[in-house]
């Protein structure tokens, strides 16, 4: 069911090369969005609704929905799933309010300030997927950051549902009331990207697009970065374990199993040095797939070349192992977790010990799950207040101040051969410093 890879003995120079990892081939995509964007971009709201019949196979009279369709969706909300997502919005808030920052004014010389201002984009639109699953804990882990950052207009986007009149799902229009957010649209795909890009009749276009998605919303952000301003490419999801033979083999299972379940291309790796325990996990996957209600999904998940057992010979190999990997989510399940975890460079996020697994992270834990993937989290973060925000530098100097610093400024001004940048100072002398 799943594949295994021997690195005992000593690891590859081309380490990232020869471990599991989904071929998402992007720029590949890229020629199959460019056109639907462009579509967008010139037709608008009539290219959003044709190529949401295309796609979503339903079609929509508009793509605005209705103040009384999520207020209808909030009442018909299951009390049990109603309470669960407050839960979820209030420790998300928690941890994202105490990411907010604080202005912070230097004094760099006397008369010389600078001051780094936070100041939140001014339109967001946040994508909340809804193609093999529905996520309302998306909406939560979007529009949560955006709300603390301060981001004035926000909006929010997810299919449309054959099987609910062309609707986005109703638990997620539910959790958009429950957090204040009445504007909401049922697209999906390339095709909401776009929309957010160029605008529409229906919906203005944004500052910034955020929120995980497939390999067509990953694509669409990537082409269109620059024309709008995007969060890390989220894409399918991938879950990585470094554990030891401390680790209980039904928890390592049904973790491996838990993020394959999010899509046929998501990536489960088990990263060892316990030949034991790679082969109780290898003897629990069937059962444990078997039982589940998405096995054939799984399965394919597991037994795709993204997923497979590293075998390693110690916990050192196996954390240089993790840090070129760079998952979206690793989880630690060794004896001292915390401490190896503490080692740990590249991760979107990491799940410490036996009580903190990734399930937790993706609704509750009150950490973010719009995470980096495909070996982004070696230079991207998850989604947090910061993505939301941009810091400006304000300078303000006297007419001491520049004086004290005029001279030095000319020469590397001349330096860089900028004569003009010198006089910009000089004239503000009479052109008494010399040049
Ligand atoms: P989705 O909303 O991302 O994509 C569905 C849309 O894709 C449809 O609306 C349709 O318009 C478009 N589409 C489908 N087939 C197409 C085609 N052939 N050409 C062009 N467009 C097409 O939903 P999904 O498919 O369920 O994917 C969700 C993804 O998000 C999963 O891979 C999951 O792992 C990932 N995810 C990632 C994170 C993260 O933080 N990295 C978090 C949650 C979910």
């Amino acid at each position: 069911m799943i594949s295994r890879i021997d690195l005992r003995g000593s690891l590859p120079e081309n380490l990232r090369d020869v471990l599991p990892r989904a071929e998402l081939d992007v720029e590949a995509a890229l020629e199959k969005v460019r056109p639907i964007c462009e579509d967008v971009r010139h037709r608008g709201a009539v290219a959003v609704r044709e190529l949401t019949a295309r796609f979503d196979g339903v079609e929509i009279q508009s793509a605005r929905v209705s103040a009384e369709a999520i207020q209808r969706a909030l009442d018909e909300l299951d009390p049990k799933v109603r309470a669960a997502l407050e839960e979820a919005i209030t420790r998300t808030r928690k941890v994202h309010r105490d990411q907010r920052r604080t202005d912070t004014t230097t004094q760099v010389v006397p008369g010389g300030t600078v001051t780094e201002r936070w100041v939140p984009v001014e339109r967001v639109g946040l994508y909340v997927p809804g193609g093999r699953a529905v996520y309302p804990s998306s909406v939560v882990m979007n529009v949560v950051p955006a709300q603390e950052a301060g981001v004035e207009s926000l909006a929010v986007t997810s299919p449309a549902q054959k099987d609910f009149g062309g609707l986005p799902h109703p638990t997620i229009l539910a959790a958009c009331a429950l957090l204040g957010v009445d504007e909401v649209y049922s697209v999906g795909g390339a095709q909401a990207v776009a929309m957010f890009a160029y605008g529409t009749e229906e919906c203005p276009s944004a500052t910034m697009v955020t929120g995980p998605g497939n390999i067509w919303v990953a694509a669409a952000k990537r082409l269109l970065k620059g024309v709008i301003g995007i969060d890390s490419e989220a894409g399918p999801t991938e879950i990585a374990i470094l554990a030891d033979s401390t680790a209980d083999p039904r928890h390592v299972a049904a973790d491996l199993i838990s993020q394959a379940e999010h899509d046929v291309i998501a990536a489960a790796v088990l990263v060892t040095d316990s030949v034991e325990l790679a082969e109780a996990v290898e003897k629990e996957l069937p059962g444990q797939v078997a039982a589940t209600r998405h096995s054939a999904r799984i399965a394919e998940a597991l037994s795709g070349r993204q997923s497979g057992i590293v075998l390693v010979d110690d916990l050192a190999a196996g954390l240089r192992v993790v840090d070129a990997y760079a998952a979206e989510h690793l989880e630690i399940q060794t004896a001292d977790a915390a401490e190896v975890a503490a080692k740990v460079r590249n991760a979107g996020a990491i799940f410490v010990g036996p009580y903190s697994p990734v399930s937790l992270g993706d609704y509750l834990a009150g950490s973010n799950h719009v995470l980096p993937t495909g070996g982004c989290a070696c230079h991207s973060s998850g989604l947090s207040v910061q993505s939301f925000l941009r810091g400006i530098h304000v300078i303000d100097y006297t007419r001491q101040a520049l004086a004290d610093a005029a001279e030095h400024t000319c020469v590397l001004a001349d330096a860089e051969d900028l004569p003009a940048h010198g006089a910009a100072i000089r004239a503000r002398f009479d052109w008494e410093i010399p040049s």
